[in-house]
């Protein structure tokens, strides 16, 4: 008899949303996070409606602030700002609150969360999986669901394989009261000078989150980026609050998400939207239903429901994103030109409040014949 019915490796999104979600069903649930919460994670904190709708039913989010407008500029230049009138695009939040409310609501529905508790290597046989900790203690569960982020260790147990690795930047920089006034409810979106690259300005009341992401592999090209971006925006002599970087990674087509008892969700699967590097959907969406199917299946044939609702669910998307980041790398002036017409903001804002994923934005007949002119057909699997 294994001890636990499932163990969760990762207290973020993916993790504490498959622990809400598995506890929620009935399972004997324990999380392990080697951190403490709440803690710092290097993220814009910039949730998208598919968040929302998940996150909105389970915690009371700590929005820090809600966008209406988004300023969109080409290497610094050619800025123009578009508003919308209706819904908020995005909720802004900081992931150490966000977590936390995370952690609370997994422990309410019944988890166990153990902090400070670094998981080494995860293991398994025909009977139970093992997950052993840096102090040496083992613990088994009926199923561990992988959720420790973009290092992780149960990544390479179940064999992810990744095709695309970012490195992303960011600074954390104290809001002086004009920069408040400037960025309340207004992001701002920059297309970066190496093919695929883009900067953010995140509000969140008193703190901007100013960050970058590149290709991995050019260390000091992103690097520069930050500083030339910050140098632009006038906010290079703010106090910084907080300096980190961070990599993100998306899966290859058909990489696994399953080893036998073990599944990995969120980052740790490399589930992310290539073209925007968005995770929290993804990983709040992979992370609860990991959770429901643990928390029903007996055996390891039984989990195999995730790896099919996870092809059918987060694959197309995957492969729309993929899509959107060649003709973004080819033609990155166009992705600009398009943000202002009609039909490209419009598109852009439905994916923003979660009325459109990613593939429902291409399936748009004028988006997929520009995007098959752009020449987004390469990369499809
Ligand atoms: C610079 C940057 C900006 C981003 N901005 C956004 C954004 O604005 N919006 C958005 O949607 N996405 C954004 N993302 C992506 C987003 O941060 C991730 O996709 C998301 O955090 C994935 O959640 P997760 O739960 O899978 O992993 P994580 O959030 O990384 O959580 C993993 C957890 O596992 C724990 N852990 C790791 N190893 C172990 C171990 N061995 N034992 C125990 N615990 C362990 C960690 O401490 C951590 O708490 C950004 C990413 C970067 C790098």
């Amino acid at each position: 008899m294994a001890e636990w019915d499932v163990a969760v490796v990762g207290g973020g999104p993916g993790g504490l949303a498959a622990a809400h979600a598995a506890a929620s069903g009935g399972a004997r649930t324990i999380v392990l996070e080697r951190a403490e919460h709440p803690r710092y994670k290097t993220c814009g904190g910039g949730l998208i409606g598919t968040s929302l709708s998940i996150a909105g039913p389970r915690i009371a989010v700590p929005a820090r602030d809600t966008v209406d407008a988004i300023t969109f500029t080409d290497r610094g230049g050619r800025a123009f700002t578009r508003r919308t009138r209706h819904r908020p695009l995005l909720t802004m939040v900081r992931r150490d609150d966000f977590d936390f409310a995370w952690y609370g609501a997994a422990v309410a529905a019944g988890a166990h969360v153990r902090q400070n508790a670094q998981v080494r290597t995860v293991g398994q046989d025909a009977d139970a999986a093992t997950v052993t900790l840096a102090d040496g203690e083992v613990i088994t569960a009926r199923t561990v669901i992988g959720a420790d982020g973009s290092a992780a260790v149960t990544s390479r147990h179940v064999g992810v394989t990744f095709e695309q690795q970012d490195l992303g930047l960011e600074v954390e920089l104290a809001a002086t009261p004009g920069d408040r006034a400037a960025y309340r409810g207004r992001v701002l979106l920059d297309w970066g000078p190496v093919p695929g690259s883009y900067g953010w300005v995140f509000p969140k009341d008193d703190e901007l989150t100013v960050g970058v992401i590149m290709a991995k592999g050019k260390g000091a090209e992103t690097k520069q980026y930050l500083s030339d971006f910050l140098a632009q925006l006038g906010l290079a002599d703010r106090k910084v609050v907080r300096d980190s970087g961070h990599l993100t990674r998306c899966r290859s087509v058909g990489a696994p998400l399953r080893r036998g008892r073990v599944l990995v969700v969120g980052d740790a699967a490399g589930l992310l939207e290539p073209w925007t590097r968005e995770g929290i959907s993804y990983a709040l969406r992979s992370g609860t239903w990991a959770g429901e199917v643990a928390a029903r299946a007996r055996t390891p044939e039984e989990l195999a429901e995730y790896d099919r609702v996870i092809e059918r669910r987060l694959a197309p998307e995957m492969a729309a994103g993929r899509r959107m980041l060649n003709v973004f790398c080819r033609h990155p002036r166009l992705m600009h030109a398009a943000m202002r017409t009609p039909v490209g903001w419009r598109a852009f804002q439905s994916f923003c409040r979660g009325e459109l994923s990613m593939a429902g934005v291409l399936q748009r007949k004028p988006i997929r014949l520009a995007v098959g002119l752009a020449g987004g057909r390469d990369r499809l699997p």
